[in-house]
């Protein structure tokens, strides 16, 4: 891999994600030799993906060249590479690109869209965790009014316009309340060939509630912002097969539709070579100590999405969202340094900041600890976070002015097929 040998200890990160650049930051310059491999040369931004999809974002701005973050670090590493598996007896990984062995290796590869075993899903639905998935969305959802505008049959426009997105979590939620903008303020001015009544959104969720990881206030709210925006909205529902055209649900309604994105949840994609029994829950995550030290592993780690730290306020995990993996990450960093310089370590404690969503222009949802509020003030609270958690000054620009631009003019700037989408 061609990193050159030093005196100092190496730590081997895997994943540039939230988890994975707050450690190699935290590492820098701190007389450690950090390698950071990841299978893209860029950190995504995920919590923005939806607006790459719905057609107000152009990737770029939601992605950041990890080679950039290091780029000041004189003893940071960066490789293109994805890691195939770990060897812990000779404290080696091996990759796409060859071996390395290392000192500490920390596993913050986070996780993969879980289809719940359902292939049918899998192979006809739309996943959205990467930043090609999100381009593959915005292309079929444009390359649909383009076949609808032509289409020679009801039927047929009826299964281009229909919208369905499982899963009302934030994901599926923002999601709808984009695409429902698109029906709203984009087709009745680009395409005078269609009729905007035609188009529906479909949000399923299992539960009894949108947003069921935030208050019931939260969940109402969104519910009601949803319905004004024109997104049908179901419930206790759950789709049991999408063979490409057709829908199916557990309750009587069966759909025809081109389009399927699936929001429905996630799980680990853990490494070969640990032992999957005892370190693995059911949801694919590793279980780590309150120093995300792998269980049996003195000198392995995991954080972020893929780490499952049972304690006593979150006996199931943190939730796997950027805040635990950002703090993880930044904890790991002082006691990795601390582990060399044989000193005890610090156990992590999770701080929680709150958690919100958004439902179109102007309306949001936010719970903090002690107050709970949605509408317009939310909306502006959700941007400011949004801005400032993106890594790097030329991205906040570029979507603060996409966002001002998009706003004033109603606009959804980047509905582009570049890379059209074959089913
Ligand atoms: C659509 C979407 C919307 C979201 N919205 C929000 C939100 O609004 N707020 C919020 O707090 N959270 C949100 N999340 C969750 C949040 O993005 C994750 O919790 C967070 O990204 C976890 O960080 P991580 O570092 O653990 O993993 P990730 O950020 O997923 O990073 C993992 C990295 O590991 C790399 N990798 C994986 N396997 C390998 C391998 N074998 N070899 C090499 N590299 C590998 C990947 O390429 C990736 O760069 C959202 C997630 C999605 C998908």
């Amino acid at each position: 891999m061609n990193i050159p040998q030093s005196n100092l200890p190496r730590v081997v990160i895997i994943g540039g994600g939230f988890a994975g650049i707050n450690l190699a930051k935290n590492l820098a310059n701190k007389n450690i030799q950090v390698v950071l491999i990841d299978k893209h040369n860029y950190h995504t931004f995920q919590p923005l993906l939806y607006q790459v999809s719905s057609s107000g974002l152009e990737p770029d701005s939601i992605a950041y060249p990890l080679r950039k973050i290091l780029k000041n670090h004189k003893s940071s590493f960066f490789r293109l590479a994805e890691v195939e598996q770990i060897v812990p007896e000779t404290n080696t990984i091996v990759t796409t690109i060859g071996e390395i062995t290392y000192d500490y290796l920390v596993i913050a590869t986070g996780t993969k869209t879980n289809f719940f075993g359902n292939k049918d899903i899998e192979s006809h639905g739309m996943p959205m965790k990467t930043v090609p998935q999100a381009l593959n969305i915005r292309s079929l959802i444009l390359q649909n009014f383009e076949k609808a505008a032509i289409a020679n049959t009801n039927e047929e426009r009826e299964a281009l316009l229909n919208f369905v997105i499982v899963g009302g979590g934030p994901t599926g939620v923002e999601l709808a309340g984009a695409i429902a903008e698109l029906k709203n303020n984009i087709l009745p001015k680009d395409y005078h060939d269609l009729n905007p009544d035609d188009m529906k959104i479909y949000l399923f969720e299992g539960s009894d509630r949108v947003l069921s990881s935030m208050s019931k206030h939260a969940s109402k709210k969104a519910e009601a912002f949803l319905k004004d925006l024109g997104v049908n909205v179901n419930c206790n529902t759950t789709v049991t097969s999408y063979d490409g055209s057709k829908v199916s649900t557990n309750s009587e309604m069966v759909m025809e539709s081109e389009t399927l994105i699936w929001a429905a949840g996630v799980i680990g994609d853990p490494i070969q070579g640990l032992n999957k029994d005892v370190l693995i829950d059911k949801a694919n995550r590793y279980k780590v100590n309150a120093y995300n030290q792998v269980l049996d592993y003195e000198n392995i780690f995991a954080i972020g999405d893929i780490a499952l730290m049972e304690c006593k306020d979150y006996p199931n995990g943190h939730p796997q969202v950027a805040q635990p993996a950002i703090q993880q990450g930044k904890v790991l960093g002082k006691n990795l340094i601390r582990l060399i310089n044989n000193k005890a370590l610090k156990p992590f404690k999770y701080k929680d900041k709150g958690s919100m969503a958004t439902i179109g222009r102007n309306k949001a949802v936010v719970d903090l600890k002690h107050y709970k509020f949605g509408g317009f003030f939310a909306w502006f609270v959700w941007m400011f976070v949004h801005l400032m958690s993106l890594v790097g000054f030329r991205n906040r620009v570029v979507i603060l002015f996409n966002w001002t631009y998009n706003y004033i003019n109603f606009d959804k700037a980047a509905r582009l097929i570049i890379r059209p989408f074959k089913k």
